[in-house]
């Protein structure tokens, strides 16, 4: 089976879809396997002039469904994960509630993963998704998902959820580095 190639003039809209994996179960995230910045899906589209315009996809997918971005409102993930495009999980809010949840859940581009999101790596993994695609929806670097699925550190993964960044300065230590140990 040759992967298949969007024909030529393919709307927006179809291209748009054809750059997500829904998952089974609807309260999954939906990975996007097109382009991403920091985590954060981004997908061009098409102008009447031929021209591109760059959009976060997940931006993106909720004007799709919901019309227009009320101005000064940011759409906003309820899962956590920057890179899902499950429409479902997409809300709107100011970008004060945005900085203050990031803040609150410590959010960046995390170098971690915490057990939630390592069962989801293993769900997709298990569903056929690339690293890289996992990485994406889990906002995580591409070597953290491939230590995970070699089996390295899946103790020190859960170990850094265990313990909290107050009492255990090693909670910050990213997976890379304790990869390395033999
Ligand atoms: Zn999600």
């Amino acid at each position: 089976m040759g992967r298949s190639l969007m024909p030529k003039g393919a709307s927006n809209e179809d291209r748009f879809w054809s750059h997500i994996i829904k998952a089974s179960d609807p309260e999954d995230c939906w990975s996007w396997r097109g382009g991403n910045l920091k985590g954060y899906g981004i997908f061009h589209v098409r102008q009447e002039d031929g021209s591109y315009k760059t959009y976060r996809a997940h931006r993106y997918l909720f004007e799709l469904i919901n019309g227009p971005i009320p101005n000064g409102l940011e759409v906003l993930h309820r899962c956590d994960v920057p890179g899902c495009c499950n429409p479902r999980h997409l809300v709107l809010g100011t970008h004060f509630e945005n900085m203050k949840d990031a803040a609150m859940k410590g959010r960046s581009y995390r170098k971690w993963l915490d057990d939630e999101s390592v069962r989801r790596a293993k769900k997709y993994r298990a569903a056929g998704f690339s690293q890289t695609a996992i990485a994406n929806v889990l906002g995580v670097r591409s070597s953290t998902i491939s230590n995970l699925i070699r089996g390295k550190s899946h103790k020190e993964i859960r170990h850094t959820n265990t313990t909290t960044p107050e009492n255990d300065k090693s909670a910050n230590h990213p997976v890379e580095s304790l990869a390395c140990a033999p």
